[in-house]
């Protein structure tokens, strides 16, 4: 047996035999020498581990120079290819957090050559020549839109509510309903980032019932301000109970207390218009008096991720003298995507059409259907001994921890596996490129047209024809 794997050691061919061969000719004219050998001792040192460890891998033929050379081509193009790619949303999740959230329009797109590809008034003041502020391209707009006071914004919404209880309440109390306690993507929760921030937290209420006593009942001398966090991704049922945020407001007043809230996606458009559900607006929660509220760029919005910050002038310039906006400010790529996006709202029936996001969420099931029909036509006469395709009607999700319980009626092309497994189907869909995410419900493959955009059925149509070929032929 160590004989036997002395001589299989012995036959993995050398770098030299590999670099000389034929096979690898063609490769190494593409890609420079350093990554070659780079691939190739990383494929050597594969062959080697196999070799020490799998006591079933005796075949010295698997290791002959072609073979040895196929899995470093493989290698040579994996380590070239960027890690980050294109991939295709077929999940019918719009505001999809591990796909990048939202994405974005035409308009905004455009903006990026001229200003990133050249210099930019990023820090300069072009009237009056000298030092100017990054702010100031988004304040004006931003104030416009929402009515708001003042403005600011920072690298996304965690950063916005970090730095503003680090300014407005650190070593002090913050008071907050137990009912509001969120976590969101396992990264950003509530009373972890209160610690970080240095501020107390003082929990109040029950999980299902918080009065307006609770919150009286404990703000002293140490109380900073008055915190709500929107619910943005789950919902209370049953018996609750909870306070208005007028009346939260008029405490604050009362007791000389800011009111912030943490509203998550801050969405500009009231959605019930659309026939969907009520999400509260940020022009809705400024007018009912909140001193400060908080909200992210990519979620609702459909901008590049940002957190923005509206308010009260004072509290908005106590934050911006706060050393930490250094660390957490907006960059100039983020912040030329969110003034354009901004824009797009000055007229909300272009924003629903030319923000990707919006369109999604409001996009009619007569289009879907449409749609849906067109991928349809396209991959209708695949082989049909692998799967079959099918259309059926199914349900959208917003995202992003955003109106989680809210079903967008969607239409789906579903392929039914029969000889492959739907897992098999997904995994041949992921490593298609540009990678496929497509959903799995009931052991069938469904795509969801919906977070499919035009430009990519083609290419959803081509990946399942070459599925079909695969597995028939
Ligand atoms: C999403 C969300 C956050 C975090 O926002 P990011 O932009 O992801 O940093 C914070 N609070 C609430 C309520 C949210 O919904």
């Amino acid at each position: 047996m160590v004989k036997d794997k002395n001589a299989l050691f012995r036959a993995i061919p050398a770098v030299d035999r590999l670099l000389e061969s034929d096979y690898l000719a063609e490769i190494i004219e593409r890609y420079p020498r350093n990554l070659i050998l780079k691939a190739i001792h990383r494929v050597l040192d594969e062959y080697r581990k196999r070799v020490d460890a799998d006591a079933h891998f005796t075949d010295p033929s698997a290791l002959n120079v072609q073979s040895v050379s196929d899995n470093v081509i493989e290698m040579v193009e994996k380590m070239a290819r960027s890690s980050l790619r294109q991939v295709i949303n077929a999940t019918g999740v719009i505001v999809h957090t591990n796909l990048g959230r939202s994405i974005l329009g035409k308009r905004v797109l455009s903006r990026f050559e001229p200003l990133a590809g050249g210099y930019c008034n990023l820090e300069y003041d072009l009237e009056q020549g000298r030092r100017g502020s990054r702010y100031s391209h988004v304040e004006g707009i931003l104030k416009e839109l929402t009515g708001a006071e003042a403005a600011m914004v920072v690298n996304n919404n965690a950063a916005a509510v970090f730095v503003t209880l680090e300014t407005l309440a650190k070593g002090r109390e913050v008071i907050v309903s137990r009912s509001e306690l969120v976590e969101i993507g396992g990264s950003f929760r509530i009373p972890d980032v209160m610690k970080k921030s240095g501020a107390r937290m003082i929990e109040v209420g029950t999980t299902n019932k918080t009065h307006l006593r609770d919150y009286e009942e404990v703000i002293g001398p140490d109380t900073a301000l008055l915190l709500r966090v929107h619910r943005s991704n789950f919902q209370i049922v049953g018996f609750t109970e909870d306070v208005e945020t007028s009346q939260l407001i008029d405490l604050g007043r009362k007791n000389g207390l800011p009111v912030i809230e943490d509203l998550g996606s801050g969405c500009l458009v009231d959605f019930s218009k659309y026939g969907l559900s009520k999400e509260p607006t940020v022009q809705e929660a400024l007018t009912q008096g909140l001193d400060l509220i908080t909200f992210s760029g990519d979620k609702l919005l459909g901008g590049p991720q940002a957190g923005i910050i509206l308010g009260r002038q004072d509290l908005v310039d106590a934050i911006k003298k706060n050393q930490l906006t250094r660390a957490l400010r907006i960059d100039k790529l983020t912040l030329l995507a969110l003034e354009e996006t901004l824009n797009i709202y000055r007229d909300e029936k272009v924003a629903l059409s030319e923000i990707p996001t919006l369109k999604m969420i409001t996009e009619p099931y007569k289009e879907l259907k449409a749609k849906a029909g067109r991928l349809f036509r396209m991959i209708a006469d695949v082989p049909g001994e692998s799967f079959s395709v099918d259309l059926m009607d199914g349900h959208s999700k917003v995202g992003g921890g955003a109106l989680p319980l809210l079903d967008l009626p969607t239409r789906l092309v579903c392929l039914t596996p029969q000889t492959l497994s739907a897992h098999q189907m997904d995994e041949w869909f992921k490593s298609f490129d540009p990678p496929i995410i497509v959903r799995i419900e009931e052991n069938k493959v469904l795509l969801d047209v919906r977070t499919i955009q035009d430009f990519e059925v083609k290419t959803v149509a081509q990946a399942v024809r070459e599925l079909g070929r695969e597995v028939s032929g």
